[in-house]
């Protein structure tokens, strides 16, 4: 099968979150199980250009054309960790991917739109006539709708949209597309991810617990009609990692290295202890074994519940812990809280603030560290949980997403013993997390028997996307089918 992505992140180029690191790793799958894949995104000026490979210009000039007058473009291809992707660099006066950055522009939703204007532009110019086009999120959603306008024979045989995060929906004003020469026009003002779902041959959402929220009026922010209308085409897939990629057995950015199947305990304790006491030492924390070291890499964003995150570092060092934070916000009012905190912290040698994007040492943290904190308001999949246990990090997580379909609580969970793999608590409160934290320091300090086990069975579940990628397939094929029968005359 040829499946086109088109996407707005894709790691290691351009990361923000864990779209990137999905898109990257699906594709690999796909591509080892003998699919033909290529990834279209945007040229932005903040890419890693360092991992372009043979990069080259597939049409020095294409167009778009918009009420506006006719905006030129340029399609480069490239190889990226062994994935064809295809970059679209618009000459435009707006500058719109030569911001810095990927999102956080006041025009936002326009920029996007006008990618997937570029993307189809781009696809007719290259006569590319992919089985599927994959779609994430609502940056790209709007392909779904200019596909289903287009009266062309180059067209995908299905459209399938893999709904990331329900809270970012690509609004804007009613006469937004037909301003940008797209006919189509709403009365109560544009959203495209809702365009993209009602239509998208199939929908995928990152978890199947995230599937049963967004029925519900708080899960679907808004779109509860929209989702309960569409029913019948929405699937629930569990988010894989790239284990190549996250491997504390060949980890270029961590220096002692363990197996990370969890069958040689001693290896990675020993191993987790030597990086703990060099990251220690580089962030000019005490070294002492036998402390517990409690991590947490995200975006400081409200749905990370960056309050609680504050409350587990002060229990933390009151249990007498260490904790270390790498993150940082697009809010400056949480920005400026953490660094608050990030100056305290460094009055002491018992906590690390790290306000950075720092993809390096986010690998030394996995490698290094005891626990792994996601207290999350919602989480529709979460990576960071199972990239933590693939590093033998136990993970103390509040029950919700694909959090609660992949975190088990060692004490309560209804698996049996051997499945259950961290710490888990319901209520997103300081009382929730107490619950789950002190638990886990106690078990650290006084149970170090059941704490082996607890490393050994996280590390010993397989997250990685051969589970999945065969969900994904037979999604494909049920869009590939519905096409077919529409073309078949009845
Ligand atoms: P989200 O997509 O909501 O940000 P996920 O858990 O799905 O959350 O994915 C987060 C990904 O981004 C993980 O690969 C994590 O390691 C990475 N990440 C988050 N914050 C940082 C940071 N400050 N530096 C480096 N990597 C980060």
């Amino acid at each position: 099968m040829h499946i086109t992505q088109v996407t707005s992140e894709l790691t290691p180029l351009v990361k923000v979150g864990g779209l990137a690191d999905v898109v990257q790793g699906l594709s690999k799958e796909l591509v080892r199980c003998g699919h033909t894949v290529d990834i279209f995104l945007p040229k932005y000026d903040c890419i890693d250009k360092s991992v372009l490979q043979d990069l080259q210009i597939e049409c020095p000039r294409f167009e778009v054309r918009r009420p506006e007058g006719v905006i030129a473009n340029t399609l480069f291809s490239a190889t990226v960790d062994r994935l064809k992707i295809f970059l679209i660099e618009p000459h435009d006066p707006s500058h719109f991917f030569k911001r810095g950055s990927v999102y956080g522009c006041p025009d936002e939703t326009d920029r996007f739109i006008y990618f997937c204007q570029a993307t189809l532009q781009a696809l007719i110019h290259l006569k590319k006539t992919p089985d599927i086009l994959h779609l994430h999120d609502w940056p790209t959603s709007l392909l779904a709708l200019l596909f289903n306008q287009l009266n062309s024979p180059f067209k995908p045989k299905g459209v399938v949209l893999t709904i990331h995060n329900m809270h970012h929906q690509g609004k804007g004003s009613s006469d937004l597309l037909s301003r940008s020469g797209i006919p189509f026009q709403e009365k109560e003002g544009i959203n495209l991810l809702k365009l993209g779902i009602e239509c998208a041959t199939q929908v995928t959402t990152v978890s199947p617990q995230y599937r049963k929220e967004i029925d519900t009026v708080e899960g679907s922010c808004g779109l509860q009609e929209t989702i309960l209308n569409n029913r019948s085409k929405i699937h629930g897939i569990l988010n894989g990692i790239d284990v190549d990629f996250w491997d504390p057995a060949n980890d270029r950015y961590v220096d002692f290295h363990y197996l990370a199947d969890g069958t040689q305990l001693t290896q990675v304790i020993e191993g987790k202890e030597k990086n703990k006491a060099k990251l220690c030492a580089s962030l000019g924390l005490a070294i002492s074994a036998n402390t517990p070291l409690v991590a947490v890499i995200t975006r400081l964003v409200p749905q990370k519940s960056p309050e609680l995150i504050k409350h587990a570092l002060y229990r933390t060092l009151e249990k007498g812990g260490q904790f270390i934070l790498l993150g940082s916000s697009p809010i400056p009012e949480i920005q400026a809280q953490f660094e608050t905190l990030q100056r305290e912290c460094l009055q002491g040698n018992r906590a690390r603030i790290i306000m950075d994007n720092d993809e390096g040492l986010a690998h030394q943290i996995y490698a290094a560290s005891d626990l792994f904190l996601i207290p999350s308001l919602f989480e529709p999949c979460g990576l960071t949980q199972l990239i933590a246990m693939r590093y033998g990090s136990v993970p103390v997580a509040r029950v919700t997403g694909g959090l609660a379909n992949t975190v088990f609580d060692i004490d309560s969970s209804s698996l049996p013993q051997d499945k259950r793999n961290g710490f888990t608590f319901d209520h997103p409160d300081t009382e929730g997390i107490d619950w789950a934290l002190i638990r886990a320091l106690d078990c650290y300090k006084n149970d170090p028997k059941k704490w082996r086990s607890l490393i050994g069975q996280g590390m010993a579940y397989d997250f990685s996307w051969r589970n999945t990628t065969p969900d994904y397939v037979h999604v494909y094929n049920l869009s590939h089918q519905l096409s077919n029968a529409s073309l078949t005359p009845s």
